[in-house]
């Protein structure tokens, strides 16, 4: 390994939009802060425009380098998301073990990177002899908690967590009801459900370190539990929220070509402060037909302002296909109700696929976010003072939903059976800060000052980041 020369770290972000931008960031904030260098590493599946603009955006002191492809055409055509995920990386590992060795020879390579559905790279770093390989979650506290606790709570609650009575109780965690448990570990025969036990007992065996991008605030009681050193347990550094800035995610980046995107900023200049609601389900999230029919009248009979990111129904495009490239695949336009582009003229404002979302929630005329809760979707909106209605769709969302509403409460959590009533109600609540929309309001304005506080000189997720740095360094 070269002696001298800046430090470098070497990173792998697994497929969707959700891995790449906050790894992005961490580099970035490596740069910046600690002089290092980076090499961010992602997979040939992973080639969409809106991908490829990211890393096109990046800084020179850090390179990207995508694996060469490998074969997936054997996995079955309805293979989850998270297995197609693992199973690529899984299959790339000795692309990139090669690739490790040689930047290590030529680089000061102090650690790797990788999240959590690429935990089976930390192997692949070992055996490239990288010294330290560290666990990326860009997800809650209370998501990493349980990924330490699975492997034992899978023995302990022997059937499915969607029939438990009593909710999983975690330390420090919000309890959490079984239905509301990460969604691959709700069936016990899907492949996916023996992969996330696989993977939470890989990141256990092989992390040195879990750097999460959360912040103490917005869940107090887990951080404090999992700040403790622990024996057998890697050291837990909370760094966030890292987030792109207005700035950086510049009008171009991250956007799809098709969709203009100052057309809505441009929208948004002409609508009153606090008055727009914003709603978008994350790079992959589309609803079925029927309850994309009934947002889209619930938005009308809120007779709020909306810009709502428009994906063709869930029964059309597959969320592994949008996963992998966010572009509608069909006109999502013709399965709104009839008249209602028409009748909403003049209060709404329809995106298809993609917008630029840090944008449109550091605009002052946007008050308010309904969110599928996708963990980055929550971190920007509380950066920006939006409050949250919820509306989880798959994953880790649902679980995200309960700690945010229900723990931090930053959310209003729209019910289990969501028709237009239900949606205007929680809609209006939010936005004319009636009863839990103040509360709420009130909430999300109070971690947008801890979130800042945290990121300052000094702050809890800076003094986070500073100390991980020196114990790689000072371990070299
Ligand atoms: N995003 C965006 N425009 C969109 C949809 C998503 O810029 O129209 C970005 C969003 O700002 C966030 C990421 O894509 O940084 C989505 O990550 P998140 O964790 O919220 O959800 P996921 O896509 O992983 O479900």
């Amino acid at each position: 390994m070269k002696d001298d020369g800046p430090p470098h770290v070497a990173m792998l972000a697994t497929p969707g939009m959700g891995h790449l931008i906050p790894l992005a960031e961490l580099a970035k904030r490596l740069a910046a802060r600690h002089g290092a260098t980076a090499t961010l590493f992602t997979f040939a599946s992973t080639a969409s425009p809106t991908q490829r603009s990211i890393l096109a955006s990046l800084p020179p002191s850090i390179s990207s380098h995508r694996l060469p492809p490998v074969d997936l055409s054997d996995l079955p055509r309805d293979s989850l998301i998270e297995t197609l995920m693992s199973e690529e990386c899984t299959r790339s590992l000795p692309a990139l073990t090669g690739i490790l060795g040689e930047l290590k020879r030529t680089t000061r390579l102090v650690a790797f990177v990788a999240d959590f559905f690429g935990a089976d790279s930390l192997v692949a770093a070992r055996d490239a002899g990288v010294a330290r390989r560290c666990l990326f979650m860009p997800e809650s506290l209370h998501a990493l908690s349980l990924v330490l606790h699975l492997p034992e709570l899978v023995v302990s609650i022997p059937g499915e967590f969607r029939d438990l009575v009593e909710p999983v109780r975690l330390p420090g965690c919000v309890p959490i009801p079984g239905p509301d448990m990460i969604s691959p570990l709700q069936d016990r025969s899907s492949p996916a459900y023996g992969l996330m036990v696989r993977l939470a007992e890989r990141c256990r065996a092989e992390a040195d370190a879990f750097l999460i991008n959360s912040f103490d605030a917005v869940e107090p009681e887990a951080a404090k539990v999992l700040r403790q050193p622990t024996p057998r347990r890697p050291p837990v550094y909370p760094i966030g929220p890292l987030i792109r800035t207005a700035e950086c995610s510049g009008a171009n980046a991250a956007a799809a070509p098709h969709s203009p995107p100052a057309a809505c900023l441009e929208w948004l200049d002409e609508q009153p402060a606090r008055s727009v609601i914003f709603v978008s389900f994350g790079s992959g999230g589309a609803l079925p037909a029927e309850q994309m029919r009934e947002l889209a009248l619930g938005l009308e009979l809120s007779e709020q302002r909306f810009l709502w990111v428009l994906r063709s129904p869930s029964d059309e495009d597959s969320l592994s296909d949008n996963y992998y490239d966010a572009a509608s695949k069909k006109d999502p336009f013709v399965y709104l109700p009839g008249g209602f582009v028409e009748r909403t003229k003049k209060t709404g404002f329809l995106v298809p696929s993609w917008a630029p979302q840090i944008q449109v929630l550091a605009h002052k005329a946007t008050g308010g976010f309904l969110t599928h809760c996708g963990w980055n979707s929550i971190l920007e909106s509380l950066v920006h003072g939006v409050p949250m209605v919820a509306w989880p769709l798959f994953a880790e969302q649902r679980l995200n939903a309960v700690m945010l509403s229900e723990g931090a409460g930053a959310a209003i959590r729209l019910p289990e059976v969501k028709d237009k009533e239900t949606i205007a109600a929680a809609v209006r609540k939010l936005m004319a800060g009636e009863g839990k929309g103040a509360v709420v309001r009130a909430k999300v304005a109070e971690l947008q000052n801890a979130a800042a506080e945290g990121l300052r000189e000094g702050g809890a997720a800076t003094s986070s980041l500073d100390q991980f740095v020196e114990n790689l360094v000072g371990e070299e």
